[in-house]
């Protein structure tokens, strides 16, 4: 996470309407108890998640930001403020349990030790399984004093509607093309992959920079390149679904998944053939799949996934 030379988080430029609107909020008096930021991952919601929480946690704020430099700015630079709680899967892709949320909870009910706001980021808020959103429930729906819950969502529909009707909600978008690129350009030193990066993380510009930074963009040029000879029949789906099970699953899913949405607005071909709609729908569920934590046989779902593929454009 990049953050303010104080150690803090500071929300990112295409932040800067939904920020005014939060410290809009703030200044009212108006802040509910309850706030649920969604959107896609790889934007910067628990950035802004986190710098909300900083500021509202700040005894000094400065010009709508946290100080950086009182003693709960402190406590937050160092990673650990008491009246500040995290919640995140155990492990990614894990649910987030009953035990876990009802600490959360009863931390959240105890009288603030600085005196101010008590609050709680929950990442991802659709992780909670059904009994850990139920206990979360009850807390919503007996708000104490200065307490504020933020629920970040990369997929709301996946929350309870009950939750989602307690919550406040802020949606946000990537941003808009040049900003995302500018951004990008800044913070990866001028990286010569930033297009390329942009492209494949379809617009998302943390995600972009999290592809740049690992070296992976060279892994989703060969998934790009099987996908296309076995399009065109020159590879066949077996030695395709070798080399694609050595790249990460759910990344290399996103990737395909990503790839198919960019054919069907650029490529005519793709855009009339009906199959590639199923297969869509196929691949998203293969993905949802994956990232829920179930375990599969890599070089059997590739092979499954790219014969299929193959036949999306065989002639009848
Ligand atoms: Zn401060």
């Amino acid at each position: 996470m990049e953050v303010s030379s104080s150690g803090l988080a500071l929300p990112l430029p295409w932040h800067e309407s939904v920020w005014g609107d939060l410290n809009k909020t703030i200044e009212q008096g108006r802040m509910p108890h309850a706030l649920l930021i969604s959107g896609p991952s790889g934007i910067g919601k628990e950035r802004l998640a986190t710098a909300l929480a900083q500021r509202l946690l700040c005894a000094a704020e400065m010009n709508n930001y946290a100080c950086g430099v009182c003693k709960s700015c402190q406590l937050m630079s160092a990673g650990f403020h008491p009246d500040l709680s995290i919640l995140q899967p155990a492990d990614e892709g894990k649910d987030i349990l009953i035990g876990d949320v009802r600490k959360l909870c009863s931390t959240l009910d105890k009288t603030a030790q600085q005196g101010g706001w008590k609050i709680a980021i929950i990442v991802p808020g659709e992780a909670m399984n059904i009994s850990a959103s139920n206990a979360l429930l009850k807390s919503l729906e007996e708000p104490q004093g200065k307490t504020l819950l933020i629920l970040v969502a990369h997929r709301p529909s996946l929350l309870s509607a009950t939750i989602r009707s307690r919550c406040q909600k802020k949606s946000l978008l990537p941003p808009p093309l040049d900003t995302a690129r500018q951004w990008l350009s800044e913070v990866s030193g001028h990286d010569a992959n930033v297009d390329k990066a942009l492209e494949v993380a379809a617009g998302r510009p943390l995600l972009a920079l999290q592809y740049i930074q690992s070296g992976t963009l060279q892994d989703q040029q060969i998934l790009e390149g099987v996908i296309e000879a076995v399009r065109r029949g020159e590879q066949s789906f077996i030695d395709a679904a070798l080399q694609c099970s050595k790249l990460n699953t759910a990344i290399a899913l996103e990737w395909f998944m990503n790839y198919l949405h960019l054919a069907v607005t650029q490529d005519a071909a793709v855009q009339s053939n009906q199959n590639v709609y199923l297969f869509l729908d196929r691949l998203n569920h293969m993905h949802q799949m994956i990232v829920s934590g179930s375990t599969v046989n890599q070089q059997l779902l590739w092979e499954e996934l790219l014969m299929s593929w193959g036949q999306v454009f065989a002639k009848r």
